[in-house]
């Protein structure tokens, strides 16, 4: 049985596929003491109550009983130690890009002008202010699809960009600013060309002008349903404003653009122990390029990050910048304090299952999509970056709501990775799912883009995998369907609201 040791100073190894009471490790002189599932850890060296459980270098945990070598260490062996003081973290300027140069450094997108993003797609996005205009822009974007977007071949799509924020909340609470940013930055996505609609109730506390800037607010680009005549007028106003839009959308042509001009980001969801191993250190490695090469991109998910925290101060390059990452974790530690839970609280029952004991072991797995690169800048929940490189953006590792945080930040494309499997993805981006091994390929073949299981077996490296992950990107930026997408799956944007609900 082939089992996977990742830092020599490691006491565990996880096995590549389930194994038997009395199977021998290969190369490891063990034989199995009980059965072990599938990417579980198993001790390498008698071990007693107390001791250090150690992976990717780290202490996961501590042992809550004495093990011999041979046996299985599940997470109910392991008591979590604390997450690292916020107090005391220091930068280091220890990122490093890669030695070399991406060979592509050019992709196909849709200019968006001078400073700004461009689009991978040339989608409708039509805005809500409010969940009340829902059951109607739905309607309306069936419509639309049906009737009008065939005359349009240059439009992708369109898509009713519809939340559940806008009405009955706290709208001055001090955390509102949040999910106003994002349905903000939303309507104003570089896939959607700078065409902004949007289509508001006409009371809802959401209003227009927390959403677009004053010379944006007019007849042009909004619908108000409480002024317009019954359900059909209501349908004619967006039809007609549709129509427009989608006339301008489809002058915009694909050009040949640099690095500097594309944002990609990536979250990882339903993990397991192969994570660390295989999907998220091939994203790593294909994320070290675009930085080198000048592009944009981003990684988040805070619960995942906060017992890495200090390695991730390490990559930053200024005081100022750890400086933000400590407000943006010291936040969250607070939000999770007031709801009588600590970072602990993330790990699922099929994380557990892949064989992650906790938190730490799942967030040292977590950053390995983040690469080695410097963290440029850190940034509040969709925020929109200003600098070219790594950024953090702080957002819930909850995969829907990461998702369409990361969106509003201004992501043209993101990269999943999942060990145990989810359809997640998005309408307004391309999303490309890679799985940590062959095993739920086998299963779900035609959902993921790419497997990175030859990682697990032996059959290939994470700077090959990365290589194509690094390849397949800048195809998906310039037009190539993802398998999701090709497919239709979409999830909700599900906008994160910290504030109180009146
Ligand atoms: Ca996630």
């Amino acid at each position: 049985m082939r089992a996977i040791k990742i830092n020599k100073k490691d006491n565990v190894a996880v096995v590549i596929k389930e194994a038997k009471k009395g199977e021998e490790l290969e190369g490891m002189d063990i034989t199995l003491r009980s059965d072990v599932p599938q990417g579980h850890k198993v001790a390498l060296s008698p071990l007693k109550k107390g001791d250090a459980v150690v992976r990717y270098g780290v202490v996961l945990g501590y042992l809550t009983e004495d093990v011999e070598k041979g046996d299985w260490i599940n997470e109910k062996m392991l008591t979590l130690p604390p997450s690292p003081e916020l107090s005391d973290l220091v930068f280091g300027g220890d990122g490093e890009y890669p030695a070399l140069q991406p060979e592509r450094t050019t992709w196909m997108g849709y200019d968006n002008g001078e400073g700004k993003y461009a689009g991978t797609r040339n989608i409708l996005g039509i805005t809500t202010t409010v969940q009340c205009c829902a059951g109607v822009l739905r309607a309306a974007t069936e419509r639309i699809r049906r009737e009008l977007l065939p005359k349009y071949k240059n439009v992708d799509d369109v898509s009713a960009l519809i939340h559940p924020y806008g009405c009955g909340v706290a709208i001055d609470a001090p955390d509102a600013f949040i999910p106003i940013r994002c349905v903000k930055n939303l309507a104003h996505h570089p896939n959607f060309g700078g065409e902004i609609m949007v289509v508001s109730l006409g009371c809802e506390k959401l209003s227009v002008d927390r959403i677009l800037e004053p010379e944006e607010i007019n007849d042009e680009n909004v619908v108000v349903l409480q002024e317009c005549d019954g359900y059909s007028g209501m349908i004619d106003s967006i039809m007609a404003m549709a129509e427009k839009k989608l006339e301008k959308l489809n002058q915009r042509k694909r050009t040949e653009l640099p690095l500097s001009k594309l944002f990609v980001g990536t979250q990882c969801g339903g993990s397991d122990a192969f994570s660390g191993i295989s999907a998220n250190p091939s994203i790593g490695f294909a994320f070290d390029l675009l930085a080198k090469g000048g592009a944009t991109t981003a990684f988040s998910e805070v619960t995942e990050v906060r017992d890495a925290v200090e390695m991730i101060a390490k990559r930053c390059q200024d005081k100022e910048t750890v400086d933000k990452l400590i407000k943006e974790i010291g936040w969250y530690d607070n939000y999770l304090k007031k709801g009588g839970v600590d970072r602990s609280a993330n790990t699922t029952p099929g994380n557990k299952k892949g064989g992650l004991s906790n938190i730490k072991e799942k967030s040292m797995g977590s950053i390995a999509k983040s690469g080695n690169s410097p963290i440029v800048d850190v940034l509040g929940p969709a925020e929109i970056p200003t600098k070219s490189g790594m950024n953090f953006i702080a957002t819930p590792a909850s995969d829907i709501v990461c998702g369409p945080t990361q969106l509003a930040s201004g992501i043209t494309l993101q990269v999943f990775s999942t060990g145990r499997g989810t359809p997640y993805s998005l309408k307004e981006i391309p999303i490309i799912k890679l799985c940590t091994r062959h095993e739920i390929r086998e299963k779900w073949n035609d959902i993921f883009d790419i497997d990175t299981g030859d990682i697990i077996t032996g059959e290939g490296t994470f700077e090959e995998v990365g290589l194509q992950v690094y390849n397949l990107i800048l195809d998906c930026a310039s037009g190539k369907k993802s398998r999701a997408e090709a497919l239709g799956i979409y999830n909700d944007l599900i906008i994160d609201n910290p504030a109180p609900i009146t």
